[in-house]
């Protein structure tokens, strides 16, 4: 397997995070990383340091003027009198305003308003940069599976990426790293590709990317959002538009749901998965289903992770997998270990 990650990760360290009214520390930190690469030491594994992706190639999903947002944000944020270290919005167009104006939103915090989706994803001075290269490492690895270098490759995203839509960052997330990896998959010739998310979050921007897209399916396995991010969709109702009604599936579970029924709900998404018949797999691996997590949703063991990944690895699909989330430092690296022995073995 090829493993591919990015030095300029550790230049996005956001601090600013928002929890029940209460100030946090940010949890999505380079340690994440480090933690990430002793899993992959751990099964022999070094990565490649991918190229960072051109203003092209994320252009295939995100619109460029999101992207020209993204890339000057800190600096005109930085440039406003009393500013914070970080992009974060106090206000976002409201749907009564969009009725009845344009919303041209030409200052530094009407822009932040309008591109992102909450005050979960702060803009500092390296995070455009580690966004990108976490996009080159995505893209990487779909370019080694569609070229046949590798039956599967691992990404190493930090930031992650699945809740990015084609012009918001929302959830820790700026691009869609998966969404990107899967798109390439399609390019390099690949009919249909599916994206499997097992993050413990609903994949809503991978969703929001590929709605009406009947060549790329969707399956999203997570904790209930009736009760957790992203609150406002990630329910089983939601089946896609126009070409893509149908190839939209979720899976929510019940917090605090265990093993059993996640690895069930995983068995379902797989067997729409097998029905869809895809040339190429994207998987959006999150560890933050495990039962060490702060947030504790779901109650997945590291057994749990080895079985999905053998599981994942049974399909002997063509595979790109894309890191998303997973916050508890001490337990990611053996999560990753276990979930990609498991995979490799099946294979
Ligand atoms: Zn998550």
């Amino acid at each position: 397997m090829k493993v591919f990650g990015q030095a300029d990760e550790a230049l996005h360290a956001p601090r600013f995070f928002l929890m029940r009214g209460r100030l946090r520390d940010n949890y999505e930190v380079p340690a994440r990383a480090a933690a990430l690469r002793e899993g992959l030491a751990r099964c022999g594994l070094a990565p490649e340091e991918a190229p960072p992706a051109t203003r092209a190639e994320v252009e295939a999903l995100h619109a460029p003027d999101y992207l020209d947002f993204l890339a000057t944000a800190h600096a005109e944020w930085a440039a406003m009198p009393e500013a914070g270290e970080e992009v974060v919005a106090n206000i976002h167009p409201s749907p009564e305003m969009l009725a009845q104006s344009p919303c041209a939103a030409r200052h530094p915090i009407s822009r932040a308003g309008r591109f992102t989706a909450d005050t979960a994803c702060p803009i500092g001075p390296g995070t455009f940069a580690a966004a990108m290269g976490a996009a080159g490492c995505a893209l990487a690895a779909a370019e080694a599976v569609a070229q046949g270098a590798a039956g599967a490759a691992y990404a190493l995203c930090r930031p992650p990426g699945h809740h990015a839509y084609a012009a918001r960052a929302g959830g820790h997330c700026y691009l869609n790293n998966s969404a990107l990896a899967a798109q390439r998959l399609r390019a390099r010739g690949a009919a249909r590709v599916a994206v499997l998310d097992i993050d413990s979050h609903h994949g809503n921007g991978t969703q929001g990317l590929f709605w009406e897209r009947g060549d790329v399916l969707t399956v999203s396995l997570h904790a209930d959002p009736a009760r957790y991010y992203p609150w406002y969709v990630g329910f089983p109702e939601e089946r896609g538009a126009g070409p893509g009604l149908g190839a939209n599936l979720n899976l929510p579970l019940p917090f605090g749901a265990e093993d059993a029924a996640w690895l069930a709900g995983l068995d379902q998404g797989l067997a729409a998965l097998r029905a869809f018949r895809p040339e190429a797999l994207v998987v959006a691996l999150g560890f933050d289903a495990s039962e060490h997590e702060p947030l504790a949703a779901l109650r997945v063991t590291a057994e749990g992770f080895a079985r999905a990944g053998a599981a994942i690895g049974a399909l002997r699909l063509p595979t790109a997998i894309c890191q998303e989330g997973g916050y508890n430092v001490d337990v990611l690296g053996d999560l990753l270990a276990r979930f990609l022995t498991g995979f490799g073995n099946a294979r």
